[in-house]
Protein backbone atom coordinates (compact mmCIF):
# COMPACT_ATOMS: atom_id res chain seq x y z
CA UNK A 1 0.00 0.00 0.00
CA UNK A 2 1.36 3.47 -0.97
CA UNK A 3 0.23 6.51 1.22
CA UNK A 4 -0.31 9.76 -1.17
CA UNK A 5 -0.23 12.92 -0.61
CA UNK A 6 -2.24 14.88 -2.87
CA UNK A 7 -1.82 18.60 -3.79
CA UNK A 8 -4.47 20.53 -5.89
CA UNK A 9 -6.71 17.47 -5.09
CA UNK A 10 -9.66 19.87 -6.42
CA UNK A 11 -8.02 20.75 -9.23
CA UNK A 12 -7.66 19.05 -13.33
CA UNK A 13 -4.48 16.61 -11.83
CA UNK A 14 -5.99 16.43 -8.89
CA UNK A 15 -9.34 14.80 -9.42
CA UNK A 16 -7.63 12.00 -12.14
CA UNK A 17 -5.18 11.20 -9.55
CA UNK A 18 -8.22 10.63 -7.35
CA UNK A 19 -9.81 8.42 -10.18
CA UNK A 20 -6.52 6.24 -9.86
CA UNK A 21 -6.61 6.02 -6.43
CA UNK A 22 -10.30 4.91 -6.41
CA UNK A 23 -9.24 1.99 -9.02
CA UNK A 24 -7.04 0.69 -6.99
CA UNK A 25 -7.98 0.73 -3.49
CA UNK A 26 -5.87 -1.84 -2.39
CA UNK A 27 -2.54 -0.24 -3.55
CA UNK A 28 -3.39 3.09 -2.59
CA UNK A 29 -4.85 5.57 -0.18
CA UNK A 30 -4.89 9.05 0.39
CA UNK A 31 -2.94 10.10 3.45
CA UNK A 32 -3.03 14.13 2.55
CA UNK A 33 -4.56 16.58 0.62
CA UNK A 34 -4.16 19.87 0.22
CA UNK A 35 -6.68 22.36 -2.14
CA UNK A 36 -7.28 26.10 -3.07
CA UNK A 37 -10.75 27.19 -2.03
CA UNK A 38 -13.36 25.00 -3.37
CA UNK A 39 -14.83 24.03 -0.65
CA UNK A 40 -17.61 22.06 -2.79
CA UNK A 41 -15.74 20.17 -4.80
CA UNK A 42 -13.46 18.67 -1.75
CA UNK A 43 -16.35 18.02 0.42
CA UNK A 44 -17.28 14.65 -1.11
CA UNK A 45 -13.83 14.07 -1.98
CA UNK A 46 -12.72 14.40 1.71
CA UNK A 47 -16.03 12.29 2.49
CA UNK A 48 -15.18 9.61 0.08
CA UNK A 49 -11.19 8.94 1.20
CA UNK A 50 -11.11 10.62 4.51
CA UNK A 51 -7.59 11.50 4.75
CA UNK A 52 -5.74 12.05 7.78
CA UNK A 53 -4.34 15.77 6.60
CA UNK A 54 -6.36 18.31 4.64
CA UNK A 55 -4.75 21.68 4.15
CA UNK A 56 -6.61 24.83 2.52
CA UNK A 57 -5.44 28.00 1.29
CA UNK A 58 -6.30 30.16 3.80
CA UNK A 59 -7.89 30.94 8.00
CA UNK A 60 -11.12 31.25 6.43
CA UNK A 61 -11.37 28.49 4.08
CA UNK A 62 -10.87 26.42 6.81
CA UNK A 63 -13.48 28.16 9.04
CA UNK A 64 -15.51 27.32 6.05
CA UNK A 65 -14.67 23.58 5.87
CA UNK A 66 -15.19 23.85 10.04
CA UNK A 67 -18.59 24.31 9.51
CA UNK A 68 -19.44 21.29 7.64
CA UNK A 69 -16.81 18.47 9.12
CA UNK A 70 -14.91 18.12 12.00
CA UNK A 71 -11.38 16.59 11.58
CA UNK A 72 -8.74 17.34 13.83
CA UNK A 73 -6.24 18.35 11.54
CA UNK A 74 -6.89 20.85 9.48
CA UNK A 75 -3.70 22.87 7.80
CA UNK A 76 -3.66 26.37 6.03
CA UNK A 77 -1.11 28.29 3.73
CA UNK A 78 2.12 27.07 2.64
CA UNK A 79 3.23 25.46 5.88
CA UNK A 80 0.70 23.32 5.51
CA UNK A 81 1.39 22.10 2.52
CA UNK A 82 5.00 21.19 3.80
CA UNK A 83 4.05 19.39 6.71
CA UNK A 84 1.09 17.52 4.43
CA UNK A 85 4.32 16.81 1.88
CA UNK A 86 6.87 15.49 4.60
CA UNK A 87 4.37 13.78 7.08
CA UNK A 88 6.36 10.55 7.86
CA UNK A 89 3.50 8.28 6.69
CA UNK A 90 3.86 9.65 3.36
CA UNK A 91 5.26 7.82 0.54
CA UNK A 92 4.48 9.29 -2.53
CA UNK A 93 4.04 13.11 -2.88
CA UNK A 94 2.05 14.11 -5.88
CA UNK A 95 2.25 17.60 -6.42
CA UNK A 96 -0.19 19.23 -8.61
CA UNK A 97 -1.15 22.53 -7.45
CA UNK A 98 -1.04 24.92 -10.09
CA UNK A 99 2.06 27.64 -10.09
CA UNK A 100 5.37 28.38 -8.35
CA UNK A 101 3.75 27.86 -4.98
CA UNK A 102 4.57 24.18 -4.90
CA UNK A 103 8.06 25.08 -4.71
CA UNK A 104 8.58 24.89 -0.92
CA UNK A 105 6.51 21.75 -0.68
CA UNK A 106 8.55 19.97 -3.84
CA UNK A 107 12.16 21.34 -1.87
CA UNK A 108 10.75 19.96 1.60
CA UNK A 109 9.46 17.11 0.50
CA UNK A 110 12.63 16.13 -1.32
CA UNK A 111 14.62 16.37 1.80
CA UNK A 112 12.33 14.72 3.66
CA UNK A 113 13.27 11.58 1.11
CA UNK A 114 9.69 11.33 -0.50
CA UNK A 115 9.26 9.99 -3.96
CA UNK A 116 7.61 13.19 -6.15
CA UNK A 117 5.40 12.56 -8.85
CA UNK A 118 5.39 16.21 -10.55
CA UNK A 119 2.77 17.50 -12.36
CA UNK A 120 3.59 21.54 -10.90
CA UNK A 121 5.67 21.78 -14.47
CA UNK A 122 6.17 25.88 -12.92
CA UNK A 123 7.94 24.60 -9.80
CA UNK A 124 10.80 23.29 -11.97
CA UNK A 125 10.51 26.44 -14.12
CA UNK A 126 10.83 28.63 -11.46
CA UNK A 127 13.71 26.79 -9.42
CA UNK A 128 15.00 23.74 -11.83
CA UNK A 129 18.69 23.93 -10.72
CA UNK A 130 17.84 23.66 -6.51
CA UNK A 131 15.14 21.17 -7.32
CA UNK A 132 17.30 18.73 -9.35
CA UNK A 133 20.28 19.10 -7.07
CA UNK A 134 18.34 18.58 -3.72
CA UNK A 135 16.66 15.27 -5.61
CA UNK A 136 20.44 14.40 -6.78
CA UNK A 137 21.83 15.03 -3.03
CA UNK A 138 19.13 12.93 -1.20
CA UNK A 139 18.78 9.86 -3.90
CA UNK A 140 14.80 11.31 -4.54
CA UNK A 141 13.23 10.21 -7.76
CA UNK A 142 10.95 12.94 -9.25
CA UNK A 143 8.60 10.94 -11.28
CA UNK A 144 7.10 13.14 -14.81
CA UNK A 145 3.04 13.59 -14.90
CA UNK A 146 3.03 15.67 -17.35
CA UNK A 147 2.23 13.55 -20.82
CA UNK A 148 5.36 14.61 -22.76
CA UNK A 149 7.59 13.89 -19.87
CA UNK A 150 6.12 10.42 -19.30
CA UNK A 151 6.25 9.81 -23.13
CA UNK A 152 10.23 10.81 -22.70
CA UNK A 153 10.45 9.10 -19.59
CA UNK A 154 9.65 5.76 -20.73
CA UNK A 155 11.44 5.89 -24.00
CA UNK A 156 14.65 6.38 -22.14
CA UNK A 157 14.29 3.42 -19.85
CA UNK A 158 17.24 1.57 -19.74
CA UNK A 159 18.95 3.29 -22.48
CA UNK A 160 22.43 5.64 -21.96
CA UNK A 161 21.92 9.03 -21.38
CA UNK A 162 25.52 9.67 -23.79
CA UNK A 163 23.36 8.07 -26.37
CA UNK A 164 20.53 10.57 -26.32
CA UNK A 165 20.62 12.61 -29.75
CA UNK A 166 17.69 14.91 -28.95
CA UNK A 167 14.14 15.58 -27.41
CA UNK A 168 11.10 16.24 -29.50
CA UNK A 169 8.46 17.28 -27.93
CA UNK A 170 4.84 17.23 -29.36
CA UNK A 171 2.79 20.51 -29.39
CA UNK A 172 -0.81 20.19 -30.33
CA UNK A 173 -0.96 24.00 -31.32
CA UNK A 174 -3.80 24.57 -28.51
CA UNK A 175 -7.01 26.17 -28.93
CA UNK A 176 -5.66 29.27 -31.49
CA UNK A 177 -3.48 26.88 -33.31
CA UNK A 178 -5.20 27.50 -36.53
CA UNK A 179 -5.04 31.28 -36.34
CA UNK A 180 -3.14 33.43 -37.76
CA UNK A 181 -1.55 36.32 -35.58
CA UNK A 182 -3.87 38.87 -37.03
CA UNK A 183 -6.67 36.52 -36.10
CA UNK A 184 -5.64 36.50 -32.57
CA UNK A 185 -6.51 40.57 -31.65
CA UNK A 186 -9.56 40.03 -30.16
CA UNK A 187 -9.94 36.24 -29.21
CA UNK A 188 -11.77 35.94 -25.98
CA UNK A 189 -11.16 33.99 -22.68
CA UNK A 190 -13.96 31.39 -23.85
CA UNK A 191 -12.07 31.02 -27.29
CA UNK A 192 -8.93 30.37 -25.44
CA UNK A 193 -10.35 27.71 -23.19
CA UNK A 194 -11.83 25.80 -25.64
CA UNK A 195 -9.03 23.06 -26.21
CA UNK A 196 -9.15 20.50 -28.83
CA UNK A 197 -7.82 17.84 -27.35
CA UNK A 198 -7.23 17.55 -23.73
CA UNK A 199 -9.53 19.14 -21.07
CA UNK A 200 -7.30 20.62 -18.31
CA UNK A 201 -7.13 23.77 -15.80
CA UNK A 202 -7.62 27.46 -17.39
CA UNK A 203 -4.13 28.48 -16.52
CA UNK A 204 -2.68 25.36 -18.46
CA UNK A 205 -5.32 25.56 -20.98
CA UNK A 206 -4.18 29.22 -21.80
CA UNK A 207 -0.82 28.26 -21.71
CA UNK A 208 -1.39 25.58 -24.58
CA UNK A 209 -3.23 28.70 -26.56
CA UNK A 210 0.18 31.03 -26.13
CA UNK A 211 2.41 28.24 -26.40
CA UNK A 212 3.83 29.04 -23.32
CA UNK A 213 2.86 25.65 -22.12
CA UNK A 214 5.15 24.14 -24.48
CA UNK A 215 8.14 26.59 -23.52
CA UNK A 216 7.85 25.68 -20.00
CA UNK A 217 7.72 21.84 -21.04
CA UNK A 218 11.28 22.44 -22.48
CA UNK A 219 12.70 23.91 -19.39
CA UNK A 220 11.16 20.95 -17.22
CA UNK A 221 12.36 18.89 -19.90
CA UNK A 222 15.88 19.97 -19.37
CA UNK A 223 16.07 20.10 -15.84
CA UNK A 224 14.39 16.05 -15.43
CA UNK A 225 16.42 14.88 -17.94
CA UNK A 226 19.58 16.80 -18.07
CA UNK A 227 19.68 17.43 -21.72
CA UNK A 228 20.83 20.69 -22.74
CA UNK A 229 18.54 23.44 -24.59
CA UNK A 230 20.33 22.73 -28.21
CA UNK A 231 19.40 18.82 -28.25
CA UNK A 232 15.41 19.47 -27.56
CA UNK A 233 12.87 20.47 -30.31
CA UNK A 234 9.11 20.94 -30.34
CA UNK A 235 7.12 19.99 -33.31
CA UNK A 236 3.75 20.56 -33.79
CA UNK A 237 1.74 17.55 -33.76
CA UNK A 238 -2.56 18.31 -33.94
CA UNK A 239 -3.42 14.74 -33.28
CA UNK A 240 -1.99 14.16 -29.76
CA UNK A 241 -1.03 10.45 -30.41
CA UNK A 242 2.59 10.30 -30.19
CA UNK A 243 3.70 12.00 -26.88
CA UNK A 244 7.06 12.70 -27.53
CA UNK A 245 10.16 11.27 -28.76
CA UNK A 246 13.81 10.40 -28.33
CA UNK A 247 15.97 10.20 -31.14
CA UNK A 248 19.56 8.25 -30.04
CA UNK A 249 22.95 8.97 -32.08
CA UNK A 250 22.25 5.67 -34.41
CA UNK A 251 19.19 7.67 -35.93
CA UNK A 252 16.61 5.20 -33.75
CA UNK A 253 13.95 6.92 -32.50
CA UNK A 254 11.78 5.51 -29.66
CA UNK A 255 8.05 7.12 -29.48
CA UNK A 256 5.60 6.84 -27.06
CA UNK A 257 2.07 6.51 -27.81
CA UNK A 258 -2.04 7.08 -26.50
CA UNK A 259 -4.85 8.48 -26.34
CA UNK A 260 -4.80 11.90 -24.75
CA UNK A 261 -6.03 10.79 -21.06
CA UNK A 262 -3.65 12.30 -17.99
CA UNK A 263 -4.49 9.28 -16.43
CA UNK A 264 -2.34 7.00 -18.15
CA UNK A 265 0.61 9.20 -17.04
CA UNK A 266 -0.79 9.58 -13.42
CA UNK A 267 -0.69 6.51 -13.09
CA UNK A 268 2.47 5.25 -14.55
CA UNK A 269 4.00 7.81 -12.00
CA UNK A 270 2.55 6.10 -9.23
CA UNK A 271 3.15 2.80 -10.29
CA UNK A 272 6.94 3.52 -11.41
CA UNK A 273 8.81 1.30 -12.33
CA UNK A 274 5.61 -1.40 -12.84
CA UNK A 275 2.64 -1.09 -14.38
CA UNK A 276 -0.95 -1.85 -13.26
CA UNK A 277 -4.21 -1.86 -15.79
CA UNK A 278 -6.32 0.69 -16.31
CA UNK A 279 -9.45 -0.05 -17.32
CA UNK A 280 -11.56 3.37 -17.96
CA UNK A 281 -8.92 4.01 -20.25
CA UNK A 282 -10.07 4.27 -24.35
CA UNK A 283 -7.64 2.13 -26.09
CA UNK A 284 -5.72 3.72 -29.29
CA UNK A 285 -7.39 2.52 -32.53
CA UNK A 286 -4.77 3.86 -35.48
CA UNK A 287 -6.91 2.73 -38.24
CA UNK A 288 -9.38 5.03 -37.35
CA UNK A 289 -6.78 7.96 -36.43
CA UNK A 290 -5.54 6.76 -39.89
CA UNK A 291 -3.24 9.86 -40.13
CA UNK A 292 -0.49 12.09 -38.20
CA UNK A 293 0.24 15.17 -39.12
CA UNK A 294 3.37 17.18 -38.24
CA UNK A 295 4.34 20.89 -38.76
CA UNK A 296 7.53 22.55 -38.08
CA UNK A 297 7.19 25.12 -35.22
CA UNK A 298 7.31 28.83 -36.09
CA UNK A 299 8.62 30.48 -33.39
CA UNK A 300 7.12 33.85 -35.12
CA UNK A 301 3.46 32.67 -34.88
CA UNK A 302 4.65 31.70 -30.94
CA UNK A 303 6.63 34.05 -29.07
CA UNK A 304 6.16 32.47 -25.96
CA UNK A 305 8.17 29.58 -26.58
CA UNK A 306 10.82 32.12 -28.50
CA UNK A 307 11.02 33.46 -25.26
CA UNK A 308 10.55 30.65 -23.17
CA UNK A 309 13.89 28.88 -24.77
CA UNK A 310 15.73 31.69 -24.60
CA UNK A 311 15.11 32.31 -21.09
CA UNK A 312 16.58 28.43 -20.40
CA UNK A 313 19.19 29.38 -22.51
CA UNK A 314 20.15 32.25 -20.51
CA UNK A 315 19.42 30.36 -17.20
CA UNK A 316 20.27 31.73 -14.02
CA UNK A 317 16.97 34.15 -12.70
CA UNK A 318 15.85 34.59 -16.24
CA UNK A 319 12.86 31.26 -15.96
CA UNK A 320 11.74 32.81 -12.57
CA UNK A 321 11.06 35.73 -14.11
CA UNK A 322 9.36 34.00 -17.41
CA UNK A 323 7.17 31.65 -15.09
CA UNK A 324 5.85 34.91 -12.60
CA UNK A 325 5.04 36.90 -15.64
CA UNK A 326 3.20 34.42 -17.45
CA UNK A 327 1.58 33.26 -14.41
CA UNK A 328 0.34 37.05 -13.39
CA UNK A 329 -0.38 37.69 -17.21
CA UNK A 330 -2.65 35.31 -17.61
CA UNK A 331 -4.39 35.88 -14.54
CA UNK A 332 -5.35 39.19 -15.75
CA UNK A 333 -6.22 37.66 -19.30
CA UNK A 334 -8.51 34.95 -17.39
CA UNK A 335 -9.71 38.27 -15.29
CA UNK A 336 -10.78 40.24 -18.55
CA UNK A 337 -8.18 42.83 -17.18
CA UNK A 338 -5.76 42.56 -20.36
CA UNK A 339 -6.05 40.93 -24.14
CA UNK A 340 -4.78 37.72 -25.05
CA UNK A 341 -1.55 39.27 -27.27
CA UNK A 342 -0.49 41.41 -24.24
CA UNK A 343 0.09 38.18 -22.21
CA UNK A 344 3.15 37.79 -24.29
CA UNK A 345 3.72 42.17 -24.23
CA UNK A 346 3.81 41.63 -20.53
CA UNK A 347 6.53 38.79 -20.45
CA UNK A 348 8.55 40.52 -22.94
CA UNK A 349 8.77 43.46 -20.98
CA UNK A 350 9.38 41.93 -17.86
CA UNK A 351 12.33 40.02 -19.24
CA UNK A 352 13.84 42.83 -20.51
CA UNK A 353 13.44 44.61 -17.69
CA UNK A 354 15.38 41.61 -15.41
CA UNK A 355 18.87 41.84 -14.29
CA UNK A 356 19.61 38.47 -14.85
CA UNK A 357 21.52 36.42 -11.58
CA UNK A 358 23.67 33.48 -11.44
CA UNK A 359 22.47 30.91 -9.87
CA UNK A 360 19.69 32.25 -7.52
CA UNK A 361 19.51 30.74 -3.87
CA UNK A 362 15.16 29.91 -3.10
CA UNK A 363 15.34 33.56 -0.83
CA UNK A 364 16.44 35.41 -4.16
CA UNK A 365 13.84 33.08 -6.13
CA UNK A 366 11.40 33.76 -4.08
CA UNK A 367 12.30 37.45 -4.38
CA UNK A 368 12.28 38.14 -8.05
CA UNK A 369 8.52 35.76 -8.15
CA UNK A 370 7.17 38.52 -5.39
CA UNK A 371 8.17 41.51 -7.27
CA UNK A 372 7.90 40.69 -11.25
CA UNK A 373 4.04 39.66 -10.24
CA UNK A 374 4.02 43.28 -8.70
CA UNK A 375 5.58 44.49 -11.91
CA UNK A 376 3.10 42.73 -14.14
CA UNK A 377 0.21 43.84 -12.12
CA UNK A 378 1.36 47.73 -11.99
CA UNK A 379 1.51 47.60 -16.02
CA UNK A 380 -2.28 47.78 -15.95
CA UNK A 381 -2.46 50.52 -13.24
P1 LIG B 1 -6.23 23.40 -11.85
O1 LIG B 1 -6.33 24.87 -11.95
O2 LIG B 1 -7.31 22.55 -12.42
O3 LIG B 1 -6.03 22.98 -10.33
C1 LIG B 1 -5.15 23.65 -9.49
C2 LIG B 1 -5.26 23.06 -8.09
O4 LIG B 1 -4.36 23.76 -7.23
C3 LIG B 1 -6.65 23.20 -7.47
O5 LIG B 1 -6.88 22.09 -6.65
C4 LIG B 1 -6.51 24.46 -6.63
O6 LIG B 1 -7.43 24.51 -5.55
C5 LIG B 1 -5.11 24.23 -6.11
N1 LIG B 1 -4.46 25.44 -5.62
C6 LIG B 1 -4.28 26.61 -6.30
N2 LIG B 1 -3.67 27.51 -5.50
C7 LIG B 1 -3.48 26.91 -4.31
C8 LIG B 1 -2.91 27.31 -3.08
N3 LIG B 1 -2.41 28.54 -2.91
N4 LIG B 1 -2.86 26.42 -2.06
C9 LIG B 1 -3.37 25.17 -2.21
N5 LIG B 1 -3.91 24.73 -3.36
C10 LIG B 1 -3.97 25.59 -4.39
O7 LIG B 1 -4.81 23.01 -12.51
P2 LIG B 1 -4.42 21.69 -13.32
O8 LIG B 1 -4.82 20.48 -12.58
O9 LIG B 1 -4.81 21.86 -14.72
O10 LIG B 1 -2.82 21.83 -13.29
C11 LIG B 1 -2.06 21.59 -12.12
C12 LIG B 1 -0.59 21.50 -12.51
O11 LIG B 1 -0.43 20.38 -13.38
C13 LIG B 1 -0.09 22.71 -13.29
O12 LIG B 1 1.25 22.94 -12.96
C14 LIG B 1 -0.19 22.27 -14.74
O13 LIG B 1 0.74 22.90 -15.57
C15 LIG B 1 0.15 20.79 -14.61
N6 LIG B 1 -0.38 19.94 -15.68
C16 LIG B 1 -1.72 19.85 -15.88
C17 LIG B 1 -2.24 19.06 -16.89
C18 LIG B 1 -3.71 18.88 -17.06
O14 LIG B 1 -4.13 18.05 -17.89
N7 LIG B 1 -4.55 19.61 -16.36
C19 LIG B 1 -1.35 18.33 -17.81
C20 LIG B 1 0.04 18.44 -17.48
C21 LIG B 1 0.50 19.24 -16.46
P3 LIG B 1 -8.90 25.26 -5.66
O15 LIG B 1 -9.38 25.11 -7.06
O16 LIG B 1 -9.70 24.50 -4.65
O17 LIG B 1 -8.71 26.68 -5.28
MG1 LIG C 1 2.05 18.47 -21.27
Amino acid sequence: MKHISLLGATGSIGMQTLEVIRLHPDKFSLHALAFGQNVDKALPIIQEFQPDIIVVQSPQTKKELERLISHKRILTGSEGMIEASTDPDVDILVNAVMGSIGLRSTLQAIEAGKTIAIANKETLVTAGHLVMEAARKHNVSLLPVDSEHSAIHQALNGEMHHHIDQLMITASGGSFRDKTRDQLADVTVEDALNHPNWSMGAKITVDSASMMNKGLEVIEAHWLFGVPYEKIHVILHRESVIHSMVEYVDGNVIAQLGTPDMKVPIQYALTYPGRFELPTTKRLQLEEIATLNFEKMDFARFPCLRMAFEAGREGGSMPTVLNAANEEAVQLFLQGKITFLQIEDFIEDALSNHNRIEQPDLETILHIDQVTRQQIKSYIN
